[in-house]
Formats: structure tokens, C-alpha cells, sequence
């Protein structure tokens, strides 16, 4: 066991080596180093990839003899991930890399001509190659399983479809029934930038965020790193139109405050990590929308909006923010989207690549595809490609399998969120007074020390009270829109 917890722990290291090269290349590199950060970043996570998958380690798993319960959790976690690294030959490895690098090129300037015929080749390839993964799983009883397996482990394209399906025909009902909010005063700015910085550190301080052990930067997609053990980065940016600073930085304080909370003893191990995508997502979308959206945190927060833009908030209420921030408004663009309508973003996402791997959907009929379901979900005409099919990055990189892990992570978010209201009745009038530690020690206690140690579906089922289930997230979205709808004139 020795041996074999070294070689883990070097493994993670390397890991989180890359992660470091990766997290200074988008928040302080500058844009000429680009090319030998590339060759940098693919030596080290090809070294941390070797170190996991050779003989040596397999050996190790085959005598290792447990000492105590977090060692045979450890053990179990780990010999699942070292078959599923093995089945994937290396230089599959490679072309899957490659591919996904020529596809986010041959995509960001089919994007900007918005001309989908441009980046439908190298889509074409990113998906047979994908198929040629998937069929490295025999075990996977049909191939969106095994693209699924890699983002929300032991959770079946089946289980997925239940759940998504019902979360869209509950998402199209409270899209019709929400009226029309006037969001104005969130919106248009000017916020100047350095204000915004200064409400964002406030913010910050107030969930728990220390220096000791946090750092906040700018980058131009925002995204969290967790280098090590007290070492927890998150990148938020500034647009002096919006607000949305806020919003972003209090998601990815949820990322960091997952992976801040993993206990210490799990450090170096695989165990040190979020059990899945879905289950991170939902620990974002939980301090993003549950408390940022929420009327304790604005009766909170508002004095501090209020004297970062004394003028534009004079005459305001603190209502006023949280109602224009629950805005209701069906749009082109995920990324963009309100809470009630980003999960329609999705639903039809999963539903495409559904349709390109088990279905007769080919890669040129996907457009149409698209704006027909924008259509039907949304009752939007998708103008040109760029605000439609051509929007993310995810298929240009050859990821499948993790957009419907977004929508999986609000109906997380949406069960633990009824729980945690249903135990700590007082959650609100504590927010409100600007005390967020009772939710996160319920959090760190529940969701964040296990780390991987449970496995994705028995964490979420612990924590939950039930395997993934749509109505708490659907119930909570269907108070909000009727709280609005009745404030109507
Ligand atoms: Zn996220």
C-alpha cells in the first residue's frame, strides 16, 4: 500500500502540475508563450498519464492490501480509473488530442463567418473518434453510456434521459407561464470595473473566502483550480454592462468550496476531488442561484451594491435587484441564459448528441436540428450559426457527454437546496444578516469531505435523500415564477 500511495501521490502532483501551467496560461501568460506552453502542458499530463497507466501500477493494485477504511475505498476508486485508462490505447489518446485541437481551431473561424459547412469535417472526426472511445467499453451497454461515464460515473444514458426529459416538458410549462420582469436596473450599466472588483471582494469575504488560502483573478472564461491543499484560485471577469461579475464569481466559489472542503487526509490520493461533474456543477449553481439569487442574500448585499453605485441604486429596494435578477427571458445563447430557461439549452443539447451517436442524426442535418428544437423550447428563430449550433466550444473539442451534466447539476442543486431549507428553516433570515456559514458547514458535511471516496451516484444519494430527481428543482423554479407573476401590475 505504500509503494502504491507514492506513486498516487506523484501522479497527483503531476496532476495538479499541469492544472498550475493551465491556470497561469489563461489568467497571466503572455499571448506569445502559447505554443511552448502547449508543448509544456502535454509533456507533463502525458508523464502524469504514463506514471498512472504502467505495469507497475496494475501490480501494485493487485497485492495492495487495505489498512484501513479509507484504503479500501481508495483502492476501489482507484482500480476503476486505472481500467478505465488502460482500455484507451495511447495513440488513441493522441489523435482524440489532436482532433480536439484542430476542431476548437477550424470552429472559432467557422464561429466567426458563422458558417457551419466549415467546421462540419472536423466535427465529423471529433464524433467517429469519439465512437472508436466509447468502443473501447465493452462493457457499456450502449456508447453514450461510456461518454457519459467519464463526466457522471454509474449513471446510465437511461437514468439521464428520465431525468432531462421530465426537467424539460416541467422547464417549457414555467417558460409560458413566467411574465414579463423588468430588469433594467441590473442591466446596460455603466458598473464601472473597479467597483465591481470592490463588491465582489466583499462578497467574497462574506461566504468565507480567505487570502491565506484563496485567490481571485481575472480571466476570459471564468473557471476555478484547485492547485493543492490550500491553494484554491478562482477567476471571475469584469463587463461594465452587467452584473454578471457577481453571479460568476459566486459559482466558482462554489467549485472552490467543494474542493476546499474535501478532507485533507484524501490529499495526493484519487479520492482528493468532486465526485462528478453534475455534483460540482451543483455546488456552483447552488451559491450562484439558490443563495445569490435569493432574497436573504440581497437584503444582505444591498447596502454594499448601493454604495459601489450609489447613483444608479438611490431610489432602489432591495427587491427591486432580486426580482430584476430572477428575470425570466428566453434567449439564443446558453451561457447567457436565466435559470429558468438555461435548462432548455441543454435538454436540446443532449438530445443532439443522442441523436449523433445511437440515433440517425448526421452531423450535417445538426443545424436544422438545433432551430428546430430552439423552436419548440424556447419559441425562438435561430438567425445565423453563430447563435445557434456554433455557439460552445464542447463538440469542438470533442467533448460529449458533458452538457447534460450542467442541467444534471441544477437538479442537484435543486434537491439538496430543498433539503438543506427543510433542516435550517432559518437559512434566509441567517443570509440576510450576512451569516452563509451555516450552509456551508451543512455542505462540507454532507457533499464536500467525502471527495470520491462514496462514488458520484451514492454521494448524490446520501446527500439528496434520492437518486436524481427533477421536481425539488422544478418545485423551487415554480415558486419563483409565480412570486413574480403575482408582483405583476
Ligand atoms: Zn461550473
Amino acid at each position: 500500500m505504500t509503494d502504491l500511495r507514492e506513486r498516487l501521490g506523484e501522479v497527483a502532483d503531476l496532476e495538479r502540475t499541469a492544472l498550475l501551467l493551465a491556470w497561469d496560461q489563461e489568467t497571466t501568460m503572455p499571448p506569445a508563450g502559447a505554443a511552448a506552453r502547449a508543448e509544456q502542458r502535454a509533456s507533463v499530463e502525458r508523464l502524469a498519464h504514463e506514471r498512472f497507466t504502467d505495469g507497475h501500477v496494475g501490480e501494485l493494485l493487485e497485492i495492495a492490501q487495505p489498512g484501513d477504511e479509507l484504503e479500501v475505498d481508495l483502492l476501489r476508486v482507484t482500480r476503476r480509473d486505472h481500467d478505465k485508462a488502460v482500455r484507451v490505447p495511447t495513440e488513441l489518446v493522441g489523435r482524440l488530442a489532436r482532433a480536439g485541437a484542430h476542431g476548437h481551431t477550424t470552429w472559432a473561424a467557422a464561429r466567426e463567418q458563422s458558417d457551419f459547412a466549415l467546421f462540419a469535417p472536423a466535427l465529423q472526426t471529433n464524433v467517429a473518434l469519439r465512437r472508436e472511445y466509447a468502443a473501447c467499453f465493452p462493457d457499456a451497454a450502449r456508447p453514450y453510456d461510456a461518454l457519459l461515464d467519464d463526466f457522471e460515473p454509474e449513471l446510465t444514458t437511461d437514468e439521464a434521459r428520465v431525468v432531462l426529459d421530465a426537467m424539460r416538458d416541467g422547464l417549457v410549462e414555467l417558460v409560458q407561464a413566467a411574465g414579463e420582469t423588468d430588469d433594467a436596473i441590473v442591466h446596460g450599466g455603466p458598473f464601472a470595473r473597479e467597483a465591481q472588483r470592490g463588491l465582489v471582494q466583499t462578497v467574497l469575504a462574506q461566504v468565507g473566502v480567505d487570502e491565506q488560502r484563496w485567490r481571485l483573478d481575472v480571466a476570459e472564461h471564468p473557471f476555478q483550480a484547485t492547485i493543492g491543499l490550500g491553494d484554491v484560485r478562482l477567476t471571475t471577469r469584469y463587463d461594465e454592462r452587467d452584473l454578471d461579475s457577481l453571479f460568476s464569481t459566486l459559482h466558482e466559489f462554489g467549485h472552490g468550496l467543494y474542493e476546499a472542503g474535501i478532507d485533507p487526509a484524501l490529499a495526493r490520493t484519487p479520492l482528493a476531488g468532486g465526485v462528478s461533474s453534475a455534483m460540482h456543477e451543483s455546488q456552483s449553481r447552488l451559491w450562484e442561484n439558490m443563495v445569490g439569487r435569493g432574497p436573504g442574500f440581497w437584503r444582505w448585499c444591498f447596502p454594499h451594491l448601493k454604495a459601489a453605485f450609489p447613483d444608479r441604486f438611490a431610489g432602489a429596494a432591495w427587491s427591486d435587484v432580486q426580482r430584476a435578477v430572477n428575470a425570466v427571458r428566453p434567449s439564443l445563447i446558453r451561457v447567457s441564459a436565466d435559470e429558468v430557461t438555461y435548462g432548455l439549452h441543454i435538454a436540446l443539447r443532449f438530445e443532439l448528441e443522442l441523436g449523433l451517436f445511437e440515433g440517425d442524426l448526421v452531423v450535417a442535418d445538426l443545424p436544422a436540428a438545433w432551430n428546430e428544437r430552439m423552436r419548440a423550447y424556447l419559441g425562438l428563430d435561430v438567425p445565423d450559426d453563430a447563435h445557434g449550433v456554433l455557439q460552445d466550444v464542447h463538440w469542438a473539442e470533442g467533448l460529449f457527454g458533458y452538457f447534460p451534466t450542467y442541467a444534471l447539476g441544477n437538479v442537484i442543486a435543486g434537491q439538496l437546496w430543498a433539503r438543506i431549507t427543510d433542516e435550517l428553516p432559518e437559512l434566509e433570515e441567517s443570509f440576510a444578516s450576512g451569516d452563509f456559514a451555516p450552509l456551508s458547514a451543512w455542505l462540507a458535511q454532507h457533499v464536500h469531505r467525502h471527495g470520491r471516496r462514496l462514488g458520484a451516484q451514492e454521494t448524490i444519494r446520501r446527500a439528496a435523500g434520492a437518486p436524481m430527481d427533477p421536481a425539488p428543482y422544478l418545485a423551487y423554479l415554480a415558486a419563483k415564477v409565480s412570486a413574480s407573476a403575482s408582483l405583476m401590475p
